[in-house]
């Protein structure tokens, strides 16, 4: 070994740790080695492995959808038969595949309702018009991915906006954050809310200054809807079909920005039975760790249908794995309703919604906890933080798990006792890592010494805490690229800082993105890095995040990306 070079030995070294490559020395010395050639070996790359055993390396081997072996582009050179593949990458730079821990993708309405993602009040009623004039009077328009800082009017949608452009039908735009939905008179008039009508439990109608409906309805208030006026129908074998084409093309979106795992953050059962179809069909690109939703406003209830059924978290295969049941406990960060200790800044008597209370939240994750599942609580505001906290350090004293990692969806505003009772408890946040560029100009309502405190990166890493990243896509962006600037620089689009201190360096911002994405779905021994003996996911990117102005972070491109070894995107 002394004449090897020191990356050539840590090459081999690696080569003969790897209990799936026992005997390959012998046969690659013997010249014989058909059977035990790689599939496809990629050399010539800056490969960062993030293991720390071999942070760096050029090349690397993968067979039957997993690493075989990792060292300097001679050594992988040297193993490669007539049928291997090889990948040149040119120098370009090789991470492991990103990891998405809190996402919803493959929604019906990414392909049929009105997407509201536009750029102007006037833009939205003339897209709504259009739908209203091919609808039959009485059904409802739907609308999503509505975002108030994003139009050039820089407010709300107001009941009277939807009235003028439909006044026939009953419509709903949905806020981007997903918590919120803006409705016009017709849906109130089916609905029988007047302005005198009082907030429910968990929900809120909101009002103009004269007291009108503002046409903002929140959180369990928006079931109120449920029923009312007519909505198309579809049999079941049509549902599925079109269940089904959003995932095909959800899945697409994904694999070419770099993920190559997503956690779906509350699935129903329908959505369970999507992905083993297209898994079946070889149309699933990217692997799917399902966190399935407990009962909540819509009636769903998939993870008790789970739960009776015998099904527990990790139940599934390498490609669609079932995770955690899902539960929300308070309003969102985008849209400004989370549930905080302290009033909003400017607001005196808004402290933002609870959806669960103390008692319900015991109850939900007792229930879950001992039928051997992961919880994954939905708690964005401090109050909801520690409701959900006391809630786990109770099922955790009572019956005790030894690596039970229950987590904390989103978990946006912290302090020092709750960081330190999260890492007490083994819990896992998973904070939005896109919000701080995408959203940026939605933090001022919130003041900088929350700020300082929200989607606490730094602080989690600091308290030893291995935080995953989560883009809650739709209400923010799910390109981990723009995740890694957003977290790196802690700056907006409009190149305004929020929470300087949070910022967290790119090594750090790639574990994130890999390693603790796998940890928070129990897979960091498969996953989330180049390492012999784990899934071959993996991304060539046209630059090396290190070397690029953090500025630009965001437009590096995605050259592939493979996932067991296969490659479901290639930027021609
Ligand atoms: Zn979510």
């Amino acid at each position: 070994m002394s004449k090897l070079s020191r990356r050539e030995a840590l090459g081999m070294g690696a080569l003969l740790a790897a209990p799936v490559f026992a005997g390959a020395q012998t046969l690659a010395g013997s010249g014989s080695k058909p059977d035990y050639a790689p599939d496809s070996i990629v050399v010539n790359g800056n490969v960062l492995t993030i293991d720390d055993r071999m942070p760096r390396a050029e090349a690397f081997a993968v067979k039957d959808g997993r690493f075989i072996a990792i060292g300097s582009s001679a050594d992988i050179r040297n193993l490669a038969g007539k049928q291997t593949q090889v990948i040149d990458c040119e120098r370009m730079t090789v991470t492991p595949g990103f990891i998405d821990a809190h996402c919803h993708p493959g929604r019906q309405q990414e392909l049929y309702d009105v997407n509201a993602d536009l750029r102007s009040i006037k833009e939205i009623q003339d897209a709504l018009r259009e739908r209203a004039a091919k609808t039959p009077p009485g059904y409802w328009i739907n609308a999503f991915k509505f975002d108030d800082t994003k139009v050039k009017e820089k407010r709300l949608l107001s009941r009277k906006d939807l009235d003028a452009a439909v006044p026939d039908h009953p419509v709903i735009v949905m806020h981007r954050g997903g918590h919120t939905g803006f409705l016009n008179s017709k849906a109130f008039e089916l609905a029988g809310i007047t302005k005198d009508t009082p907030d429910p439990p968990g929900g809120r109608f909101w009002h103009d200054e004269k007291g009108e409906l503002q046409g903002q309805v929140g959180d369990l208030a928006l079931t109120k809807f449920e029923g009312v006026g007519k909505v198309e129908t579809f049999t079941p074998e049509q549902e599925r079909q079109r269940g089904e084409a959003a995932m095909v093309y959800q899945s697409k979106q994904l694999v070419a920005c770099g993920l190559t795992t997503v956690h779906d953050a509350g699935a129903e059962s329908d959505k369970i039975t999507t992905y083993q179809a297209l898994l079946a069909r070889g149309e699933l690109l990217h692997r799917a760790y399902v966190m399935a939703v407990g009962l909540n406003r819509d009636g769903l209830d998939a993870y008790q249908k789970l739960r009776d059924g015998g099904i527990r978290t990790g139940f599934g295969n390498e490609f669609v794995r079932i995770g955690g049941a899902k539960f929300v406990a308070d309003g969102s960060a985008s849209e400004r309703t989370m549930r905080m200790s302290k009033p909003y800044p400017g607001k005196p008597n808004d402290y933002g919604i609870q959806v669960m209370d103390q008692k319900q939240t015991h109850e939900v994750v007792e229930d879950a906890h001992r039928h051997g599942w992961q919880v994954g609580i939905h708690a964005n505001g401090d109050v909801a933080i520690d409701q959900v906290l006391n809630a786990y350090e109770r099922v955790l004293k009572l019956w005790p798990h030894p690596d039970r990692r229950h987590r904390i969806e989103h978990c946006t505003l912290v302090n020092p006792d709750l960081l330190r009772r999260i890492r007490a408890t083994g819990s896992i946040p998973t904070p939005f890592w896109t919000y701080v560029y995408y959203h940026g100009e939605k933090w001022a309502a919130y003041g900088e010494d929350n700020v300082r405190w929200m989607f606490a990166h730094r602080s989690f890493l600091d308290a030893g805490i291995p935080v995953p990243g989560a883009s809650d896509y739709q209400p923010g962006p799910f390109e981990p690229l723009m995740a890694l600037q957003s977290m790196v620089t802690r700056k907006d689009y409009a190149g305004r800082v929020w929470g300087a201190n949070q910022k967290i360096t790119v090594d750090e911002a790639l574990r994130i993105a890999t390693i603790n994405g796998a940890h928070a779905s129990y897979e960091e021994n498969v996953k989330g890095s180049i390492t012999v003996g784990k899934y071959a996911d993996f991304v060539i990117l046209e630059k090396d995040p290190h070397a690029v102005d953090p500025d630009t972070l965001k437009d590096i491109k995605i050259a592939r990306t493979v996932v067991a070894g296969r490659t479901v995107y290639a930027n021609a």
